[in-house]
């Protein structure tokens, strides 16, 4: 059968992606028992080794999920009492997490398989960078959550007043903004105003402010987005499950949402110029030179 060619660039999930896997997940795995656990790719885990992981949590009960930066925190209630059990989970670049019908033939690179029942807790990974482990120690150094009360314009000015590295390559430091990537970045500069280029500490508080609130509109819009579409989750007909931003020849609700981001030479949706792309830090930035000169 001819399938029609679609082509999928591969981009890192960021905040919103996460944020709509969670809200996916979270009522999916409550109150759910992990009764069975198959390591397949034991690096995953690190530094966590597959006996501790075991160990803690076989027999364990899902209780609760939530999201930091790009981290999904995974609560669970071990079989002997005692304090609750954090499991950190990432997607790295290609990491896909979804629920599937215990019999169903699991994806070649199922990295980490729970067994919950009826049905099965799979995390897969095409490239094995993300990550499944009981290791906490990576949220503890993380930056300002951009959709927290805690991202106020004043806590990210002296954030920002550090460095003198270029807007856009801060925003991608996780310890600095947790969450923010290469595609809400741009936007995000994009919406304010303001020059990717731009040295962070020289930002005036007018500007960081007109930032901070670019920040958290781009994310809430993709987050609304993503909510509203049609996912597959397991990608299994790599349908473009919006990690993966946009597919050609893709239907409607691909529509462009995004308004620099990988549109180089494209007409800019504010003043017709075409958009412009440039490296920094090794990763592309989409930018309109005439709208962002601040
Ligand atoms: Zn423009």
């Amino acid at each position: 059968m001819n399938r029609p060619a679609i082509f999928f660039k591969i981009h890192m999930p960021e905040l919103p992606e996460v944020e709509v896997l969670t809200r996916h997940l979270r009522p999916l795995l409550l109150g759910k028992t992990i009764r069975g656990i198959s390591v397949r790719r034991a690096k995953v885990l690190a530094p966590t080794t597959p006996g501790e992981f075991r160990r803690t949590l076989l027999g364990a009960k899902f209780t609760g999920l939530a999201r930091r930066g790009k981290y999904l925190m995974f609560r669970l209630d071990g079989k002997r009492a005692g304090k609750p059990i954090t499991l950190l989970g990432h997607l790295g670049m290609t990491g896909r997490m979804f629920l599937a019908r215990k019999h169903e033939r699991l994806p070649v690179h199922a990295a980490v398989i729970f067994d919950l029942g009826r049905e099965s807790f799979i995390y897969e990974d095409t490239r094995y960078f993300g990550r499944l482990t009981l290791d906490g120690s990576a949220t503890a150094k993380l930056g300002l959550e951009p959709l927290s009360r805690d991202f106020q314009p004043a806590t990210f000015a002296r954030a920002l007043r550090r460095f003198r590295q270029a807007i856009k390559v801060k925003l991608l430091d996780q310890m600095l903004v947790a969450g923010v990537g290469n595609i809400y970045a741009s936007e995000a500069l994009f919406r304010a105003r303001l020059s990717p280029k731009r040295a962070a500490n020289k930002l005036t508080s007018r500007q960081i402010g007109r930032l901070r609130n670019a920040i958290r509109k781009v994310l809430a819009e993709a987050i609304r987005w993503g909510s509203t579409v049609p996912l597959n989750f397991d990608g299994n007909n790599s349908d473009g499950l919006f990690y993966f931003g946009r597919a050609s020849g893709a239907p409607d609700f691909y529509e462009e949402r995004l308004q620099v981001y990988d549109r180089e030479g494209q007409p800019c949706p504010n003043c017709r110029r075409p958009i412009r792309r440039m490296t920094q830090a090794a990763r592309s930035t989409y930018y309109c030179p005439h709208c962002q000169r601040g």
